[in-house]
């Protein structure tokens, strides 16, 4: 069966949010634990999370993927932006660690006129310090569309991040098909030679998650414009393609489309479901 949903939001409560995704045939989902800009994260009643729990577990969901608020920068110039990304994916990671199966995804940084170096050994002593052996939840850098000076553009600059963890069994990557595509791999025409390539340079058994997205943009713009599925430059065919594909069909997926309401991600993952070959 085909593991899809899309980003809910927690601010109701977490049964609420899993409440939610069942509504509209969603067997995973990605959340934001907090407002994405950063704000203080909402505590979650023990009552809350056993009926989540519970819920996910009758309705066979196994896996839920955080996302970090997208305003943190690990490698900012500033030590206490630095710090501030340092405290809050702590506190994150001790609400993932009550969630079982629970994966924790986040943009690697953006190295503001440091260089691509500096930055990238900002990160690793970042994760070094954030992943201690006691961690249960997976984290996952997510492969990014290479705007402004964002580190992550290419899956060389991912796999140099991940080389200097030193536990880095518990580090993944998610790819994300917006991103990827306006950093300049062709996934709609070489599939193939994309994950030919992941695979080369990280390894597939890294990859853990894909946001499934269109882009409102050509191959290469660097600007990170998500689109609904079917309406932007990939299209819906290489989708269909990449739901389908061997060594990824068994992925997570995750909608992050600019959809308005519920209904809209039902009807994307309606549409989606109908193309997955059982
Ligand atoms: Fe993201
Ligand atoms: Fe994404
Ligand atoms: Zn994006």
């Amino acid at each position: 069966m085909l593991k899809l949903g899309c980003h809910l939001s927690c601010a109701k409560g977490y049964y609420a949010m899993a409440r939610d995704a069942v509504s509209i045939n969603a067997n995973t989902f990605q959340f934001f634990t907090r407002n994405p800009r950063g704000g203080k994260a909402k505590p979650i009643s023990d009552d809350d999370l056993d009926k989540f729990k519970a819920l996910c577990i009758e309705q066979g969901i196994s896996t839920v993927l955080a996302h970090a608020p997208y305003t943190l920068n690990p490698c900012a110039k500033d030590e206490s932006l630095r710090q501030f990304a340092f405290d809050i994916m702590k506190d994150d990671l001790r609400i993932m660690d009550r969630i079982p199966g629970g994966m924790y995804n986040f943009h690697p940084g953006c190295h503001v006129q440091q260089g691509v170096d500096v930055g990238t050994s900002m990160i690793i002593s970042h994760l070094n310090n954030i992943i201690t052996p006691g961690l249960q939840t997976i984290v996952l850098l997510e492969t990014m569309a290479g705007k402004g000076s964002e580190i992550g553009r290419n899956f060389q600059e991912v796999q140099n991040i991940i080389s200097g963890i030193d536990l880095n069994g518990k580090v993944g990557v998610c790819l994300d098909t917006c991103h990827v595509w306006e950093a300049g791999y062709d996934i709609v025409n070489n599939l193939e030679n994309v994950l030919e390539e992941f695979d080369r340079i990280i390894g597939l058994t890294r990859l853990k998650a894909i946001h499934l997205n269109d882009s409102k943009n050509p191959i290469g713009a660097h600007k990170d414009r998500h689109e609904c599925i079917g309406f932007g430059q990939i299209g819906l065919d290489a989708l269909v393609r990449i739901i389908n594909h061997p060594a990824l069909r068994e992925l997570p997926f995750y909608l992050e489309t600019p959809q308005e309401s519920l209904s809209g991600y039902a009807k994307e993952i309606a549409l989606l479901r109908n193309f997955y070959q059982e």
